[in-house]
């Protein structure tokens, strides 16, 4: 395959990889979805099933006991995952969230103490960027770290941290030396009930309720110095840079799944619902939305394997079209979803029907890993930045 080419028919490996996750969400996933969401259930018990299945081991390289099936395997778990329940979903990919500034950014000895131990599922992460007072404003983040000794004292409030609680381990930003900005940003791992670390109180959320969101809380938090991530001080901010532009494709293929999902309720209900004598299927005006609704979520899928396939080859123009995919695939679900509702009439809002919840859960696709706004700076940043270079006649 060259290195731009998009797979769209997928490798027989990658096929398999869809066919058994897809077996998985429909006996494991879709079964219990509605009582994890009710009862705001941490999916533990599916990810027992997911560990069986090998599904932890897919996300990652051989070299630490994956599966080697690179970004196109992370993007069809995350598609088929959350076709089934986007807060399962945002619950299980959090652990690569929080594993992926150990891949780009750790040392050898680190890439070797956690990844296979996170490959097996035996543990699982979390990752820890947003702060109270820095959400989108990535570099205006509060959280220090002094070192003292052979350890770093961590002090600060994390915000929204997918997994919190839940998770055995941790990738936390903080402020090494402040008076570089965003350069004076390092990376840590800490282990859950490392002194001075706690979580905050368990978030009540519009959507993925199963998904546990919580703040992390360090006071004199003692971290060893051997999980500075890359043993180097202030690299952090380039560590993140990385995990987002290989973890935004992601979250586009989650928001394919989503779309998909309540589009293949939205075509079923309308082939059996019957209004003025004829199934409203018939209706040219539902045919139109569901056309678009079709369309949008394969041009959503098209550009969500471009990026992923441009983000593993650590293509120049990745940032870009990752914050592409990641726009335009949560802003289709979102549409996708609404449409849905719209097409089940009053049954879509109420809870028995699914399209009730891929409504709720959907919207969080436009917020996390980067609002769509911030998304569109970043596509615009890139697309100025390539229009200097290029001369056009007019
Ligand atoms: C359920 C959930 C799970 C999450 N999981 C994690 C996690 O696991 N780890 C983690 O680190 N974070 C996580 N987050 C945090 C998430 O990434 C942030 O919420 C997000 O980046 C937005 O930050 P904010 O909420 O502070 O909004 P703000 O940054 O305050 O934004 C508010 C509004 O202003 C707009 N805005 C801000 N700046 C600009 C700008 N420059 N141009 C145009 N518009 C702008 C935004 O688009 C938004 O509409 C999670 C959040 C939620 C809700």
């Amino acid at each position: 395959m060259s290195e731009l080419s998009i797979p769209i028919n997928l490798s027989e490996e990658l096929k398999m990889l869809q066919d058994l996750v897809r077996e998985v969400v429909r006996n494991e996933v879709i079964p219990v979805r509605k009582e994890l969401d009710e009862k705001h259930e941490y999916p533990w018990k599916v990810f027992e099933k997911f560990r069986e299945a090998g599904l932890f081991q897919a996300m990652f390289d051989e070299e630490y006991g994956g599966m080697g099936l690179g970004m196109m395997g992370n993007i069809i778990l995350a598609e088929e995952i959350a076709y089934g329940c986007l807060g399962v979903g945002t619950a299980f990919l959090a652990t690569k969230l929080g594993s992926l500034p150990i891949e780009v950014g750790g040392t050898d000895e680190q890439k070797k103490k956690w990844l296979p131990r996170l490959a097996s599922g035996e543990i699982i992460a979390a990752f820890g960027l947003t702060e109270p007072n820095a959400g989108s404003d990535v570099p205006s983040l509060q959280t220090t770290a002094v070192k003292k000794g052979d350890k770093y004292i961590l002090n600060g409030t994390k915000q929204w941290i997918s997994g919190a609680g839940q998770a055995h381990v941790y990738t936390v930003f903080a402020i090494t030396d402040k008076s570089r900005g965003p350069r004076g940003i390092s990376c840590f791992i800490v282990e859950k009930g490392t002194p001075g670390f706690s979580f905050g109180k368990k978030e009540d959320k519009l959507g993925i309720r199963c998904s546990e969101t919580r703040q992390l809380i360090f006071e004199d938090c003692e971290v060893p110095a051997e999980n500075l991530v890359g043993g180097r001080e202030n690299n952090g901010f380039i560590h993140a840079l990385k995990t987002l532009n290989l973890s935004r494709p992601a979250v586009a293929a989650s928001a394919v799944g989503t779309a998909q999902g309540a589009y293949d309720a939205a075509m079923q209900y309308a082939r059996e619902r019957e209004q003025f004598g004829v199934k409203i299927v018939s209706f040219q005006a539902i045919q139109h939305m569901l056309a678009i609704m079709a369309t949008k979520i394969e041009a959503a899928r098209l550009l969500t394997y471009k990026a992923a396939v441009m983000a593993e080859n650590g293509h120049k123009d990745t940032a870009k079209f990752s914050a592409m995919a990641k726009y335009f695939a949560s802003e289709t679900a979102m549409e996708v979803a609404t449409n849905a509702v719209q097409i089940f009439g009053g049954y879509g809002y109420v809870r028995e029907y699914p399209v009730e919840k891929y409504f709720r859960d959907a919207k969080i696709l436009q917020i996390y890993e980067g609002t769509s706004q911030i998304q569109l700076n970043e596509i615009a940043a890139g697309l100025i930045k390539e229009s200097t270079t290029k001369k056009v006649i007019y």
